[in-house]
């Protein structure tokens, strides 16, 4: 097969949710038409108890951070199918943020009774900050839930984004009999169910008497009144305006009964972008390019203390990957060859020879690469885009063991190159503060500064409610902002300026005082 045929057929996605919306049991009925599994219950979630989260090490083992399930590849039809897992728990956002980078879609699941949550939200922010198409499945319309009006009402002013039904419930809960699949103009009856997959009354359109007769004619009624006022206020399906972010289509179903799953997996595969150009600081590189790039954005530490490895998983950009090659690691500009890169097919993790576009190979790595690392067949190129958040908590590093200071210095430098929280240094007293999105950042980073470096640390409060990036085009109003806040300046692991900002009042004051300093939230701008 030619590589612009490799790259047509694949297709890159993440499935994000708030947790318990069923993003792994959809993710595991996927699986399960793919054939990459057998029963249902293989998937394992990597949902945390709630009762546990106090302890880190506990969740790792609960969560199961099995290698094997962060990249889920299988062939559906004639596609190559990549499914990229994304940490349930919310104090590992910044995973999934970074995970949301080396997609080229996405699915969110919606529970219909609970609607859009928080974290939804928040994941689908990052999809609007890259145009990410993303296409929503709302789950569980076995049980009692919302009006699907609503939830499209809801869906379209929470989530800032366009929708457009492709599928229509028929009731819901107790008296949900199935799914009118727009998109095929087709019917597909629910029958309470957990491996199989529906059953589908052929039709020619809605008016079709067999609808009656399939469900009723009270029920058929409302479905074609429904369908009129769909069709009158929501445009036609455009594929286009899906592709670029602007318009989400919509799925109903259950994924506990394996409902609605495969319409939605049939349409994905269509109108789902396989590999597109990625922007580098020096130019666009299109996939079918001959020469090989690629980007690490996610290194995996090994949480066993005896063996300090990680894998770095490159997502392919252009060009074949293949096995031994001498590939250039742009940051150190060494060559480097990979005997053992590993991929993930059908819950099996083996060592690849080549891997095309769209594609996530592990290598193996023992502290060589960072989050963000370029690796290519020889040209100097740097991918842009792997955004930084303001973290939501700071706190004091400091050394508990004065005779470990460099161990503490190198393990903290590597976490932070892992991307396991964020470092910034106070440029008025020197101090090194950590910012993370949880708690849980802080115990695996004491954690692992013991454990693998021999370091111990301590942790000091600080009260800070954000940090935000600050630039100007006036490099006078700059200085003079520094000048007066400088207690407050810090500088990232990049060296670029931070803010400290410790209360949202002040934060406030500063950018109505200094008009000329532009604040972000995300590293990326
Ligand atoms: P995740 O946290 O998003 O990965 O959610 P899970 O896939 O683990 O699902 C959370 C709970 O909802 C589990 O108990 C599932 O069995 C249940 N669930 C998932 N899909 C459905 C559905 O379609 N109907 C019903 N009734 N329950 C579901």
């Amino acid at each position: 097969m030619s590589l612009t045929d490799e790259i047509a057929r694949r297709r890159t996605f993440a499935i994000i949710s708030h947790p318990d919306a069923g993003k792994t049991t959809l993710t595991e009925k996927l699986l399960l038409f793919g054939g990459a599994i057998h029963v249902a219950g293989a998937v394992k979630s990597n949902k945390i108890k709630k009762t546990a989260t106090s302890d880190w090490m506990e969740i790792e083992k609960q969560r199961g951070i099995s290698v094997a399930t962060s990249v889920m590849g299988f062939n559906y039809g004639d596609y190559k199918i990549n499914i990229l897992d994304t940490p349930g728990h919310q104090d590992f956002a910044e995973d999934t943020y970074r995970t949301l980078t080396a997609v080229d879609s996405v699915i969110i699941v919606v529970d219909v009774a609970k609607g859009v949550e928080q974290q939804t939200r928040k994941l689908m922010e990052v999809c609007r900050m890259r145009n990410t198409p993303v296409i929503i499945f709302v789950n569980k319309l076995d049980r009692e839930g919302r009006d699907p009006f609503d939830i499209l009402d809801e869906l379209e002013s929470e989530l800032k984004i366009s929708v457009r039904p492709l599928s229509w419930p028929i009731n819901i809960g107790a008296k949900f009999k199935g799914v009118y699949n727009i998109f095929e103009h087709s019917l597909d009856l629910f029958t309470p169910d957990k491996q199989r997959v529906s059953e589908r009354v052929e039709i020619d359109s809605v008016t079709d008497p067999r609808v009656d007769e399939a469900v009723g004619e009270t029920d058929a009624a409302k479905l074609r009144e429904d369908l009129e006022l769909i069709e009158g206020v929501y445009p036609e399906f455009d594929t286009e305006a899906y592709l670029e972010g602007k318009v989400a289509p919509v799925f109903f179903g259950s994924a506990l009964n394996t409902f609605g799953v495969k319409e939605l997996l049939d349409c994905f595969v269509k109108i789902a972008p396989s590999p597109r150009p990625v922007n580098a600081e020096e130019r666009a590189i299109n996939p079918d390019e001959e020469g090989f790039s690629g980007f690490v954005f996610k290194i995996h530490a090994n949480m066993d203390p005896n063996h300090r490895s990680c894998i770095a998983f490159v997502k392919v950009c252009s060009g074949k990957f293949e096995r031994n090659a001498p590939y250039k690691h742009v940051r150190s500009g060494k060559t480097m060859k990979f005997a053992a890169p590993t991929a993930f097919m059908a819950q099996k993790k083996n060592i690849v020879d080549e891997a095309y576009p769209g594609d996530i190979v592990g290598i193996p790595d023992t502290g060589n690469f960072k989050i963000g690392d370029t690796l290519t067949s020889g040209e100097t190129l740097h991918f842009k885009g792997l955004p930084s958040f303001s973290p939501e908590m700071f706190k004091y590093i400091e050394n508990s063991d004065p005779m470990k200071a460099k161990q503490l210095d190198k393990g903290i430098q590597q976490l932070m190159d892992e991307g396991v929280a964020q470092l910034f240094v106070n440029q008025f007293n020197g101090r090194k503060i950590i910012g993370t999105v949880g708690q849980l950042q802080f115990e695996v980073i004491q954690y692992r500064l013991l454990h693998e470096y021999g370091a111990q640390c301590r942790w000091e409060p600080i009260s800070l409610y954000k940090a935000c990036w600050i630039e100007s085009d006036d490099a006078e109003a700059l200085a003079a902002f520094k000048k007066r806040k400088h207690q407050f300046m810090a500088v990232d692991k990049e060296g670029r300026d931070v803010f400290l900002a410790d209360s949202g009042y002040v934060l406030q004051m500063a950018q109505n005082d200094f008009p000329k300093i532009r604040f972000h939230f995300s590293s990326e701008f």
